[in-house]
């Protein structure tokens, strides 16, 4: 088996949602603007370190989606999409705090880790390079609402984060986000993930490994908050047995779970 940071995370929230996405087959339709625009949006960033014209870069692949039915938040549309990435992106090349050598090298970076029982764990990442000078490893984020910044050390809790470092061994990593609201603006935040997390991440990815493979998919259900994990669930319709959900959220691919890996490149 191959296992990836998004596999392991959704096996923590939902065992059964895991059952149904990894081994079932059934994936969410690309059908939420935000996630294709975010994609688009970290290809251009790519893009700006090799040298390419990034804005340029965005236009034509965010273009290829213009009259896609794609569900927008309210007061969303493609041309806003277009705009506030434009503007992000600007911004990004006019602050130029982050330095890439070798970009062919250092961005999307494909590391994989063995672990017991013949598996393995892959990750993507975004880039390794300097932020401010200092070397750590860089995750691009694109959201509609800031990074809660406090207390001090926040980030280093974040587990994607942690996983990274995980298996780079590289402690210090940023998260570089852009946050697309009316006046654009983009969070530069570092951490330092320390030795005893790397280790304790690596113990939560046997132990969550040997449950998958003993077959454990008890549903973690829960409608109220902080536990109200079915509420934004895309297999929300399997559960309920609700045909109209699953037809409007889900697409089944099954035998998909030998890409499961791809995942990584879209988070
Ligand atoms: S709807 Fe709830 S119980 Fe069902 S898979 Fe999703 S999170 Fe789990």
């Amino acid at each position: 088996m191959v296992y990836s940071h998004t596999q392991i995370s959704q096996y923590l929230r939902c065992p059964r949602s895991y059952r149904y996405r990894y081994l079932d087959g059934w994936r969410e339709k690309d059908i939420r603007a935000a996630m294709i625009f975010g994609r688009c949006f970290e290809n251009a960033v790519g893009a700006y370190f090799v040298g390419k014209d990034c804005t340029e870069f965005f236009f034509k692949e965010w273009q290829v989606y213009r009259d896609t039915p794609f569900q927008y938040r309210k007061g969303e549309s493609w041309d806003r999409l277009l705009h506030q990435g434009v503007h992000l992106l600007e911004k990004f090349v006019r602050d130029d705090r982050i330095r890439i050598r070798s970009p062919k090298e250092n961005l999307q970076l494909k590391k994989t880790r063995p672990l017991s029982a013949g598996n393995e764990f892959v990750a993507f990442i975004d880039a390794i390079g300097k932020l401010d000078g200092k070397r750590c490893l860089i995750d691009w984020k694109t959201t509609t609402s800031r990074y809660t910044e406090s207390p001090e050390g926040l980030l280093s809790l974040d587990p994607q984060l942690t996983c990274y470092s995980w298996i780079t061994g590289i402690a210090d990593v940023a998260l570089v986000v852009f946050v697309r609201k009316h006046r654009p603006e983009i969070q530069y935040l570092k951490a330092t993930i320390s030795e005893g997390q790397r280790q304790s991440f690596g113990r939560l990815v046997e132990t969550t490994s040997a449950q998958v493979e003993s077959g454990h998919f008890e549903p973690h259900s829960g409608i109220r908050f902080p536990q109200n994990g079915c509420v934004s669930c895309p297999h929300l319709g399997l559960c309920l047995n609700n045909q109209h959900l699953i037809e409007s959220n889900l697409i089944r691919r099954p035998g998909a779970s030998d890409l499961d890996w791809l995942d990584e490149l879209v988070d």
